[in-house]
C-alpha cells in the first residue's frame, strides 16, 4: 500500500486529490490530512479515508476537531508547527496543496524524509525554489508539478532532450476581467474578482487569475522547475483554458497539452507517474469546441506579468518579496482596504524599495533569509497601501 499525505486537504486541490485516492482504497494508506477553518470537512475526510492523523493549522480549533473525531482512533493535532510535524510522518507521496507561503515548511519537511512531493503550492518554488530543489536533491526525493501548465510542460517533455527546447508557452484564461474596459478595473470588487470563466478554484488563486499574479507566479515557477531562461518562457491568453501549455523545440515543432480544465488530470498524472491510468475527467469533443483562440497578454491590463519578469531578472530573494507583498496586497484587497489595481502598485513599490536597499541579493539562499524577506515584504506592503490610500 502506498502511504499518502495531503496538505491543504480541505481546499480545492485537496478535495480533487481525495476524489482520486478514494476511488482506489485498497491502493492507498492515508497518513496525514491537514486543513484550516473547515474542521467539519477535515473530520469527514479523515473518517472516510481512515487517516492516521488530522491537523488544523488553527490551535483554537483543536478541541472541535477532536470532538468531531472522537471514537475514531484518528490522532488530532493543531497549529502551524503541527502541520509541519505532520510532514515528518513516513509517507511515499505527499500532496502540497496549502495556499500561500505557509506551504513551504511542510513541503521541505516531506522532502527531508525522502517523500515524493506533488507540488500544487507554487508559492514554495517562487519563494525558495533553490532551497526546495537542493533539499530534494540531497534526500533523493522528487518534486512533481501539479499546476496544470507545469504538468503540461512536464508531459510534453517526456522522452525529449531538454537542450532541444527553444521556448515554452504557458496559457492564461485572462480571468474575470479579461474583457473589461481598462478604466473600470480600479472599481472591480472582491466579489467580481472571485469568479473565474473556466476553472473552479480556491478564492485566492481565483483573484490572482483576474490580476494575472497567478500567471506571474507561474512564470517564475516554470523557470524554477525546468531551468529555462526567462526569455524562453512566454504567456499567451487563451480564453477557453483547454491548451494548458506548449513546448517549442529547435526544429520548430510545438507540442501542446490539451485537456479539460479539471485539476484531477494534473493531480492524477503526478499520482500515477510514471504510469498513465484511467482518470474520471471529461473527454473533449473538438468538433463541438470548434475553435481555440490565442491573444497577446496586455501588460497595461496585467502589470503583474511585467513585475514577475523583473523578479526573474533580479532572482535571489526577489521571489520571496514578490510573493509576500502579493499575498498581503491580496489580503488588503479582499478586506476592501485597497482597490483591485492597487495590488500591483503595492507589489511594485515593495520590490522597488527592497531592491534600492539591496535587500534582495543573496549568493546562496538560506531559509531564514527567505522567511525574513517574506515578513518584511508583508510589512512593507502595509506601508505602501497606507501611502496609496492617503494619496487617493
Ligand atoms: P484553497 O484555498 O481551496 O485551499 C487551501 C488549503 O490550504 C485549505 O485546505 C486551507 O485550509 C489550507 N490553508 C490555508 N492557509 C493555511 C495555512 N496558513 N496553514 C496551513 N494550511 C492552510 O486553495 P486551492 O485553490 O486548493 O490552492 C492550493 C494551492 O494549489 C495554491 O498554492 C494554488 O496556487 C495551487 N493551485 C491550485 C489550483 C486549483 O485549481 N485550485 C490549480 C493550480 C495550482
Ligand atoms: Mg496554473
Amino acid at each position: 500500500m502506498r502511504r499518502v499525505s495531503i496538505f491543504g486537504a480541505t481546499g480545492s486541490v485537496g478535495v480533487s486529490t481525495i476524489d482520486l485516492i478514494a476511488r482506489d482504497p485498497e491502493k492507498y494508506k492515508v497518513v496525514a490530512l491537514t486543513g484550516g477553518r473547515n474542521v467539519a470537512r477535515l473530520a469527514e475526510q479523515a473518517r472516510a479515508l481512515d487517516a492516521e492523523l488530522a491537523v488544523t493549522c488553527f490551535p483554537e480549533l483543536k478541541e472541535e476537531l477532536a470532538d468531531r473525531l472522537s471514537g475514531s482512533g484518528i490522532a488530532v493535532e493543531a497549529g502551524p508547527e503541527a502541520v509541519v510535524e505532520a510532514a515528518n510522518r513516513p509517507a511515499d507521496w505527499v500532496m502540497s496543496a496549502i495556499v500561500g507561503a505557509a506551504g513551504l515548511l511542510p513541503g521541505l519537511k516531506a522532502l527531508e524524509q525522502g517523500a515524493t512531493l506533488a507540488l500544487a503550492n507554487k508559492e514554495s518554488l517562487v519563494c525558495a525554489g533553490e532551497i526546495l530543489m537542493r533539499t530534494a536533491h540531497r534526500h533523493g526525493a522528487d518534486v512533481l508539478p501539479v499546476d496544470s501548465e507545469h504538468s503540461a510542460v512536464w508531459q510534453a517533455l517526456v522522452g525529449e532532450d531538454i537542450s532541444d527546447v527553444e521556448r515554452v508557452i504557458i496559457t492564461a484564461s485572462g480571468g474575470a476581467f479579461r474583457d473589461w474596459p481598462l478604466e473600470d478595473l480600479p472599481k472591480a470588487t472582491p466579489e467580481q474578482a472571485c469568479t473565474h470563466p473556466n476553472w473552479s478554484m480556491g478564492q485566492r488563486i481565483t483573484v490572482d487569475s483576474a490580476s494575472m499574479f497567478n500567471k506571474g507566479l507561474e512564470l517564475i515557477e516554470t523557470r524554477e522547475f525546468f531551468g529555462f531562461q526567462p526569455a524562453q518562457i512566454e504567456v499567451v491568453v487563451h480564453p477557453q483554458s483547454l491548451v494548458h501549455a506548449l513546448v517549442g523545440f529547435r526544429d520548430g515543432a510545438l507540442m501542446a497539452h490539451v485537456g479539460p480544465p479539471d485539476m484531477r488530470h494534473a493531480i492524477g498524472y503526478a499520482l500515477n507517474y510514471p504510469q498513465r491510468r484511467s482518470l474520471p475527467v471529461e473527454r473533449l469533443d473538438l468538433v463541438e469546441i470548434g475553435a481555440l483562440e490565442f491573444r497577446a497578454p496586455c501588460e497595461i491590463r496585467w502589470p503583474a506579468l511585467r513585475l514577475a519578469r523583473e523578479v526573474m531578472e533580479i532572482r535571489g530573494l526577489a521571489g520571496a518579496a514578490f510573493n509576500g507583498a502579493k499575498e498581503r496586497a491580496l489580503d488588503l484587497f479582499l478586506a476592501g482596504r485597497i482597490g483591485f489595481t492597487d495590488m500591483a502598485a503595492v507589489v511594485e513599490s515593495v520590490l522597488e524599495a527592497m531592491q534600492a536597499e539591496d535587500a534582495l541579493k543573496c549568493d546562496r539562499m538560506r531559509l531564514e533569509d527567505v522567511i525574513e524577506t517574506d515578513h518584511f515584504a508583508r510589512k512593507r506592503a502595509d506601508e505602501a497601501a497606507r501611502r496609496i490610500n492617503k494619496d487617493s
